[in-house]
């Protein structure tokens, strides 16, 4: 019976982990009894703990993979800079990071650059365009020597950090009484399953994963609130870094053409040093919606094939001939991300952000990047959404 148990929770996991609904029933090991549970250690699940910490609530994370920081992530090898595997932009002003790490002063000891590219080429296929006069002015700022994750790392973790549960994917949330009731199974190598209970529970895990019902709610979410789910998109994609012996490339190279009905489908190749202290020549891609179509199921090997293939037709073969090393982080593949970030922003996602938000019973809380009406889909969205829960989670406490 128990291998049984195992096997069919490896087919639910090599399986992209689909549907719970054909779960066995889970054995219970424990029941731990909290004032809120947060289900999702990405940025918005680490910013809701920060603010409950701030104010004394006993609270727990509960993360389904071994680490933290979800869509932020970093790699430290490929270059001689930290490489943003996932959020890498600051999309709005840098004084943002003083909201988010609680630091009025932060920006002393956090340097940031602008974005101040001058040269944007299109690849029409035959030859390259310059673009350079459409670039966005006031420029975005990335970080210099560190990464989103490294601001994480340094300014929210370290205060929430010993209150997450790690291995432990949420599979069901129990609102029939009084208390929550969260049930979990192991996130990678299923080891014995455990529940939780809270007064308040605030779910921030990407929206892929509450379209797929990878977590079953009891009693089920509203048909409204379902349907609003299913309005928000998220596309598939992924991100690749590739390093060269020459710079051959431009500050940015655009490969898909602008779609007004898709506009936030990425097929762009920039230089991923910009502004960086390195002696490395990084060239970044980003592959976001249809453009990513073609290479999401392809092996790493395949995909670093066909991107060498495509720039050595724009640059005769300079590509393949300095080609040195390349990570491939594939974010549709991801367990418990399953895409990248909003992608279909119009004047009717207010209205559906509203109906997503809305809390259950004020007991069920939402929050995470997908939910602000300000920047959806990004990192200062998901710690705003997070913000806006906690405040929420605080009015029903008083
Ligand atoms: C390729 C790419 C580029 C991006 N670029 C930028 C950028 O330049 N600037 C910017 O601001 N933003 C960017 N973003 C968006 C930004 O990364 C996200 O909006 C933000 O990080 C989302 O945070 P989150 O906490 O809502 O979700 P996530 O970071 O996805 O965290 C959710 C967490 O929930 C966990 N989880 C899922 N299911 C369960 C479960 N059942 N039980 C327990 N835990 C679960 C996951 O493992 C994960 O850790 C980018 C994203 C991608 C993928």
């Amino acid at each position: 019976m128990k291998y049984l148990l195992v096997l069919i929770l490896g087919a639910f996991f090599i399986t992209g982990c689909s549907n719970p609904e054909v779960l066995p029933d889970i054995e219970i090991s424990s029941k731990d009894t909290y004032q809120v549970l947060i289900v999702g250690a990405g940025a918005a699940g680490l910013s809701a703990a920060a603010e409950l910490e701030k104010e004394g609530i006993d609270y727990r994370v509960i993360e389904a993979r071994k680490k933290y920081g979800g869509r932020l992530s970093a790699n430290y090898e490929l270059a001689d800079f930290p490489i943003d595997l996932g959020a890498e932009w600051i999309h709005e002003d840098p004084s943002i990071l003083a909201e988010i790490s609680g630091d009025p002063n932060i920006l002393d000891a956090v340097e940031v650059i602008p974005y101040d590219i001058q040269q944007m080429l299109f690849w029409n296929g035959e030859r390259l365009e310059d673009h350079s006069d459409e670039i966005e002015n006031p420029p975005e700022h990335k970080f210099k020597n560190t990464t989103w994750f490294d601001f994480y790392d340094n300014y929210v973790v370290p205060s929430v950090k010993d209150n997450i549960i790690y291995n432990r994917a949420v599979s069901e949330i129990d609102y029939t009484n009084d208390q929550v009731i969260i049930k979990t199974i192991n996130g990678t190598d299923y080891a014995p399953t455990e529940i939780y209970q809270a007064d308040a529970v605030i779910v921030a895990v990407p929206i892929t994963i509450l379209q797929q019902n990878y977590i079953r709610f009891v009693p089920d979410l509203s048909a409204k609130k379902k349907t609003a789910l299913n309005q928000i998109k998220m596309s598939a994609g992924l991100k690749i870094f590739m390093t060269f012996s020459e710079h051959f490339y431009p500050e940015v190279l655009i490969l898909n053409e602008y779609d007004e009905d898709f506009p936030y489908d990425e097929k762009t190749f920039y230089d991923a040093a910009f502004g960086k202290e390195s002696e490395n020549h990084v060239m970044g891609v980003l592959l976001v919606g249809e453009p990513a179509t073609p290479y999401l199921n392809l092996d790493e090997k395949s995909v670093i094939e066909l991107l060498l293939t495509e720039l050595d037709e724009i640059f005769e073969g300079k590509a393949s001939a300095t080609y040195e090393d390349h990570i491939v982080q594939n974010w549709s593949s991801e367990p418990y991300i399953l895409g990248t970030y909003t992608t279909d922003i119009d004047e009717k996602l207010d209205q559906t952000l509203r109906k997503v938000k809305q809390p259950i019973d004020d007991r069920i809380f939402f929050a995470g990047g997908a939910l602000d009406s300000e920047e959806p889909g990004t990192v200062p969205g998901a710690y705003r959404s997070a913000v806006e829960a906690v405040d929420l989670v605080f009015k029903m406490f008083k």
